[in-house]
C-alpha cells in the first residue's frame, strides 16, 4: 500500500495544487491528511473544496481546523494567527465549516504499520520540539510508524536499540527513511507554510511494501500565494514568511 501524506496545507491553494501535480507522477493508493487545512492562508474554501473532492481515506483535524470551524476559541493563538483564524471563520462557507468541525481527532490507526496524529499521539495539540517530546510520542504511539504534523518541520526520528537518530532537511532530496525494526516518528512537512527554512512545499509518501517513507520538497508559485494573502487583507507577515520558510 502506498499512502500520499499531506499535512498543514493552511489554505494555500497554490502550494496544494503544485503538490497534487507532483504527486500525480508518484504512484499511490490512498490519501492521508494530517490536519490544519485552513488558517493563515487566503483560500480556505477552495482548499477545503479541493481536499473534499479528492475524497481522502482519512482526514484528521488540526488546531486551526477546530478554531476556524468554531469548535474552539483561539486561546493560545498569537495575534497574527488569531486575526487570520477569525477571518477564516467568517470566510468559510457554512458547509465547509461544518465539514471541518466534524473531522475526527487524532491519533488514528491507519493499518498495522501506521498511525497518524496532528500534534502528538498523546495530545492532538501538543508540539514535538525536543528529544523528550519525541520519546514521549514514541512511547504513546501504538504503531511502529507514527506520522505527525503541526510543527511544519520535515523530519524523521528513529528509535532503535535505545538510540534515537534524526533525519532532517538537507540538500539531499527527497529524504528517504527506511523502516526497519525500530519505532519511527515522521513529519512529512507542511504543504502550505513550511517553517524549516526551506520555503518549498513539503509532502510525504509511505510505501508499506518497500517499507520506506519518502519526503519531498517542490517549488510552487509563492508570489501568487503571497499576493492572495495581501489581496484578502490578511496580515502581511503571513505573506512574507512564505518566502522565508519560517
Ligand atoms: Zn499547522
Amino acid at each position: 500500500m502506498r499512502y500520499l501524506v499531506l499535512s498543514d496545507i493552511h489554505a494555500n491553494l497554490e502550494a496544494l495544487e503544485a503538490v497534487l501535480v507532483a504527486a500525480a507522477d508518484l504512484p499511490h493508493d490512498r490519501l492521508l491528511v494530517l490536519g490544519d487545512l485552513v488558517g493563515y492562508g487566503a483560500d480556505p474554501n477552495r482548499v477545503v473544496d479541493r481536499v473534499r473532492a479528492l475524497a481522502p481515506d482519512i482526514v484528521i483535524r488540526g488546531n486551526h481546523d477546530k478554531v476556524g470551524s468554531g469548535l474552539e476559541r483561539p486561546e493560545g493563538f498569537n495575534a497574527v494567527a488569531r486575526s487570520a483564524i477569525r477571518w477564516t471563520f467568517e470566510t468559510l462557507a457554512p458547509d465547509n465549516r461544518a465539514w471541518l468541525a466534524a473531522l475526527p481527532a487524532g491519533p488514528l490507526l491507519v493499518d498495522d504499520l501506521i498511525e497518524i496524529c496532528h500534534g502528538t499521539p498523546f495530545d492532538e495539540d501538543a508540539y514535538v520540539f525536543d528529544d523528550g517530546d519525541v520519546l514521549r510520542s514514541l512511547e504513546a504511539a501504538r504503531r511502529p510508524v507514527c506520522l505527525f504534523g503541526h510543527t511544519h518541520v520535515q523530519v524523521g526520528y528513529c528509535l532503535a536499540d535505545r538510540s534515537l537518530t534524526m533525519c532532517t532537511a538537507d540538500a539531499a532530496r527527497p529524504l528517504e527513511v527506511s523502516i526497519g525494526g525500530g519505532r519511527y516518528l515522521i513529519n512529512p512537512g507542511s504543504v502550505g507554510q513550511p517553517r524549516d527554512g526551506d520555503p518549498r512545499a513539503a509532502f510525504g509518501l509511505v510505501d508499506t511494501t518497500a517499507r520506506t517513507v519518502t519526503m519531498y520538497r517542490i517549488d510552487y508559485p509563492i508570489a501568487r500565494a503571497q499576493a492572495r494573502i495581501v489581496a484578502e487583507g490578511l496580515p502581511e507577515v503571513l505573506a512574507q514568511r512564505l518566502a522565508l520558510g519560517r
